[in-house]
């Protein structure tokens, strides 16, 4: 497999983490519950959740699993719910993290059914947001960088699976 060019270094997302926790913090309340899109979230949440503890946030965590890509490079514009959802969350402050915000599909179906769950306040976090011609459907409140359109990989993103474990943001 070839190994991706660097888009944006481990070093570089470290310390955008270590200012997005105290973005966050300063926003959130102390109750917060932040809700794991799953896969590709999986590694931007375990750091962003450390450096969260180092701000004095003790977050709720729970997990989600929705696709929209299936095998491609593409957005299918479906998105499917695979698993279980969070339920209880009767008048919490939901934090959604996700890896990439595109079209929005994603964030919507996300935030719908987490405020179906009783959430009464839904908040964005995403890593990446594409800048793309078409205006996403949701706005993020927490954005860690703006990215051209390229097809991105690592920390946590995929292409088939693969390329979750590298430390960095990477171009196929
Ligand atoms: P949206 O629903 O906003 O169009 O797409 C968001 C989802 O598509 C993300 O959660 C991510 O799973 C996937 N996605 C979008 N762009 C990329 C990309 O450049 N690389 C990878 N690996 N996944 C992407
Ligand atoms: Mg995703």
């Amino acid at each position: 497999m070839p190994k991706p060019k660097v888009l944006i270094s481990e070093d570089s997302i470290k310390q955008r983490i270590a200012t997005l926790s105290q973005e966050i913090t300063k926003a959130a309340s102390e109750d917060i519950v932040i809700v794991v899109l799953l896969k590709g979230a999986f590694i931007f949440t375990a750091d962003l959740l450390r450096s969260l503890s180092d701000s004095g946030l003790q977050p709720e965590v729970e997990f989600m699993t929705l696709s929209s890509y299936g095998s491609g490079t593409k957005s299918s514009g479906h998105v499917r719910v695979h698993g279980d959802i969070p339920l209880e969350l009767d008048g919490k402050t939901v934090l959604i993290v996700d890896d990439i915000l595109e079209t929005g599909n994603t964030l919507v179906k996300a935030r719908q059914l987490l405020s179906q769950s009783g959430a009464s306040d839904v908040k964005i976090c995403v890593l990446l947001q594409k800048r793309i011609t078409a205006t996403p459907e949701i706005q993020a409140d927490f954005v860690g960088f703006e990215i051209d359109d390229h097809f991105v990989v690592g920390y946590g993103l995929d292409y088939d699976n693969r390329y979750r474990e590298l430390p960095y943001i990477g171009l196929l």
